[in-house]
C-alpha cells in the first residue's frame, strides 16, 4: 500500500480522512477507498457502526453528558506515526483524537447528549480491535437516613462457617443470611439503581437489639457503575419480621471528602447492682449536664466526647436514662464505665450494666465537605 519510486518522495495511500488529518499542503497522498488506507485500513468506515454499538450499550443508562476514549486495532498508530516521521509532519490530530470526536458526534445526535471529557457521566470506550463498545459510569452518592426494627443488624457479617470464602451455608455469598439494614439497602437500592456494588458509610452505629427511629440515622451510599443517577427521596423494605424506612434522601453532588460528625438523643434500659435512690438520679442529671467525658479508646488516643444531658427515671434496680452523646461514645461503656469516665455506674457508686438502647434522633454537626469541583465553564 506503499510505493517507493526511485528518486521521488515516498507516496502514502489514504482514505479521505486520514488524508484530511495530515493537514492542508502539498502532500503526495494518493486517495483511496478505506480498505486500501495505508493507517486505517478502512477502521474509518467503521465509525457509523461503532456509534451505533455504542448507543446500543449507552441505552440501559441514565446520563447528562458523556465522553467517548477509542482503543485502535494493532499497528494503526505506528503506521500513522511512520508516515508522519517520513513526511516530517508534526502537530496534527492524531487518529485516536479524531475517531473519538468521529463518534461522539454520532452519538451525540442519536442520544441528543453532550460530551463532557473532564466529569462525564458515562463514559464509552469504542474498542476498534474487538469492534465493539464498553460502557461505565461514574459512581453515585445517596444520602439518606434508615429506621430499623430491634432484630436487624446495621451491617452484614462474614459467614461463621466459610469466613467470607462463600459456602452452601451462606446461599454463596459469604455473608451471614440474618437480615441487616446494609443487606436490604444493597438489594434495594441495587434495584433502583441498577448495580449493587455499593460501599456504605454510616454516621454511627447501634446493636442489633436497638431500633432506630425517625427521623433515622444517615447513612451514604456510593454506587458503583450506576444505570441510573437519581434515586427516590424514600422507601421502605421489609426486613424479617419488621420495616427499615428510608427516608430524607437526595444525590450528593461528588464524593464527600468530609463527613459530618453527630450527636445522638438514646433510651438506654439498665439494671443497677443495687437499688437506686432518688439522689441516685438527681447525681445523674446534674454531673452530666455538657459534661466531658473520656473514652480510652483501645489501640487510639483518649477521645473526650460531651454528654450534653440525662434524663433517667429509676425503679428498684431498673434505670431508663434518656441522654444526649456525641457520636462515637459507646452507649453501653458510657453505662457500664468500661474505658469510660465519668460514667454512670460511677456516678451511681454501683455497677450499673445496660440492658438495651434505642436511637431517638441523630444531629448532624457540620456540614459535609466536598472537593472543589472546576467546570470548564467557570475557567473562561
Ligand atoms: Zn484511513
Ligand atoms: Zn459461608
Amino acid at each position: 500500500m506503499k510505493d517507493r519510486v526511485p528518486g521521488t518522495v515516498v507516496a502514502y495511500r489514504l482514505c479521505q480522512r486520514c488524508s484530511e488529518r495530515q493537514g492542508t499542503g502539498a502532500q503526495p497522498f494518493q486517495v483511496v477507498p478505506g480498505r486500501e488506507c495505508f493507517v486505517c485500513e478502512g477502521m474509518l468506515d467503521g465509525i457509523p457502526r461503532m456509534a451505533k454499538a455504542a448507543t446500543r450499550r449507552l441505552r440501559p443508562y441514565e446520563f447528562k453528558t458523556f465522553a467517548v476514549g477509542v482503543t485502535l486495532p494493532e499497528r494503526v498508530q505506528e503506521r500513522e506515526d511512520e508516515l508522519r516521521s517520513e513526511l516530517k509532519l508534526k502537530g496534527g490530530e492524531t487518529i485516536k483524537v479524531q475517531v473519538a470526536k468521529l463518534v461522539a458526534v454520532k452519538i451525540s445526535e442519536a442520544t441528543r447528549r453532550k460530551v463532557d471529557k473532564a466529569r462525564p457521566d458515562v463514559s464509552v470506550l469504542a474498542d476498534f480491535g474487538r469492534g465493539d463498545a464498553v460502557v461505565s459510569s461514574k459512581p453515585v452518592f445517596y444520602y439518606a437516613r434508615y429506621t430499623k426494627p430491634a432484630g436487624v443488624a446495621q451491617r452484614r457479617s462474614l459467614c461463621d462457617v466459610c469466613r467470607g470464602a462463600r459456602c452452601e451455608e451462606c446461599k454463596g455469598t459469604g455473608f451471614k443470611v440474618v437480615s441487616s439494614v446494609e443487606g436490604a439497602l444493597r438489594k434495594k437500592i441495587g434495584r433502583l439503581a441498577g448495580s449493587e456494588k455499593m460501599v456504605f458509610t454510616w454516621l454511627g452505629s447501634e446493636d442489633e437489639d436497638s431500633k432506630v427511629f425517625s427521623p433515622g440515622r444517615p447513612f451514604v451510599a456510593e454506587i458503583k457503575g450506576p444505570k441510573k443517577r437519581k434515586l427516590v427521596r424514600k422507601f421502605a423494605v421489609r426486613v424479617g419480621g419488621g420495616t427499615v424506612g428510608v427516608s430524607s434522601g437526595r444525590m450528593l453532588p461528588s464524593k464527600p471528602m468530609r463527613i459530618p460528625s453527630f450527636r445522638f438523643e438514646t433510651r438506654i434500659t439498665a439494671t443497677a447492682a443495687s437499688k437506686v435512690p432518688p439522689e441516685g438520679v438527681s447525681e445523674l442529671h446534674a454531673r452530666f449536664h455538657r459534661a466531658a467525658v473520656t473514652f480510652e479508646r483501645p489501640s487510639s488516643r483518649p477521645a473526650i466526647k460531651t454528654v450534653y444531658w440525662v434524663r433517667a427515671r429509676a425503679r428498684g434496680r431498673t434505670l431508663v436514662i434518656d441522654a444526649e452523646l456525641d457520636g462515637g461514645l459507646p452507649v453501653k461503656r458510657f453505662v457500664n464505665g468500661e474505658l469510660v469516665s465519668p460514667s454512670v455506674s460511677e456516678v451511681l457508686k454501683t455497677e450499673v450494666g445496660c440492658r438495651s438502647f434505642d436511637i431517638c434522633r441523630v444531629r448532624e454537626i457540620g456540614a459535609f465537605r466536598f472537593a472543589e469541583i472546576t467546570r470548564d465553564k467557570e475557567k473562561n
